[in-house]
């Protein structure tokens, strides 16, 4: 049979890319699950992507309810869960004053890392009783995580601190908006966000991979300078952006490649390890890659686990 994959954020750039990859071999059903329906199904239409090889599918991330409402609509449908890509973010680098997701969340945080925490949960005895050979949750990454690399080292640095923000339900009423209880910073909020799906990975491994046999998996795709991702960008740049990461840097990567790279992770045989942080090298090559101290803390991840559950009231 064909493989079920649900791949969040599936209306633009990585998503799409990966969306497209998948349903160009004929082995795979993909579940777009996107916040905009009308959006989805177009860009599944210009990406060329035939009828019987996905379903676009309502989920806005940065609502419980939406997120819940979505999980029931797939139990619905009857449909195996084999793999789950959770793709979507937002980054918002030039706000001066933090958003918040439908349950008062700050919006970066609530829609990258919590939104996914609670569809994870909520998926993972979809995916228990799948009888696909290699079953997979994918949590995308960035190398905000890995601080061997320039790209890692920019500032603001991710930092979760002690978490005490995270703990208040980063609300701004009775605590701080950020994960690590100091000032709004929209850059930051987002390296902080990734840092937890990159720790989320990783705790989803220690908890079920031996009792499931399911592979947890993160990646930095490259940087895919080209990508709505930056949108909320000065018009500078997102001029400036693609070509220095081209020539300078030379960390660009296209969104057909980096589809190429998630597909990868999604169902190449030889990616099934559980754990990893997969990265690319120049020649496109896939590696384990080194996370940083911050990414790869076992206490800080089990914190973060925690304090998520709580929040989006699962515990
Ligand atoms: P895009 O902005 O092109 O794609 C993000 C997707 O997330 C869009 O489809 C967007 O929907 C969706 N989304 C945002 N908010 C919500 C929500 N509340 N509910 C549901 N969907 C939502 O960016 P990229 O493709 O670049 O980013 C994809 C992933 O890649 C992210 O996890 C990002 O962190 C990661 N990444 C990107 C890098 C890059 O260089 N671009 C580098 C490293 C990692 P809509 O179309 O409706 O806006």
């Amino acid at each position: 049979r064909k493989g079920t994959v649900i791949i969040t954020g599936a209306s633009s750039g990585l998503g799409l890319a990966t969306a497209k990859a998948l349903a160009e071999t004929g082995k795979w059903h993909v579940i777009m699950a996107c916040r905009d329906f009308l959006k989805a199904e177009r860009a599944a239409k210009s990406a060329g992507m035939s009828k019987e090889n996905y379903t676009v599918m309502h989920l806005d991330l940065a609502s419980f309810d939406s997120v819940r409402q979505f999980v029931a609509n797939f139990k619905q449908s009857g449909r195996p869960l084999d793999v789950l890509v959770c793709n979507a973010a937002v980054y918002q680098p030039t706000a001066k004053e933090p958003t918040f997701t439908a349950d008062g969340i700050e919006l970066s945080v609530g829609t990258n890392h919590l939104g996914h925490f609670l569809l994870s949960r909520l998926l993972l005895d979809d995916m228990k009783q799948s009888d696909y050979p290699s079953k997979r949750l994918i949590i995308v990454g960035s190398i905000t995580g890995n601080t061997n690399t320039l790209a890692g080292n920019v500032p603001p640095k991710a930092n979760l601190g002690d978490m005490r923000g995270l703990a208040g339900g980063l609300n701004g009423l009775n605590s701080s908006t950020m994960i690590d209880g100091g000032a709004f910073d929209g850059a930051k909020a987002y390296k902080d966000s990734k840092i937890c799906n990159m720790l989320t990975m990783q705790e989803f491994h220690r908890r079920y991979h031996e009792e499931t046999g399911i592979t947890f998996a993160s990646l930095y795709p490259g940087c895919i300078a080209t990508t709505g991702l930056f949108r909320e960008h000065i018009p500078l740049f997102r001029l400036l952006f693609p070509p220095f990461q081209k020539f300078i840097t030379k960390g660009y990567v296209s969104e057909e490649e980096s589809g190429k790279r998630l597909a990868q992770v999604v169902s190449d045989p030889s990616l099934t390890k559980s754990g990893v942080y997969w990265s690319w090298n120049k020649d496109s090559a896939s590696f384990e890659n080194q996370l940083s101290e911050e990414a790869s803390n076992e206490s800080k991840a089990s914190k973060v686990w925690r304090i998520s559950e709580k929040l989006v009231g699962l515990a």
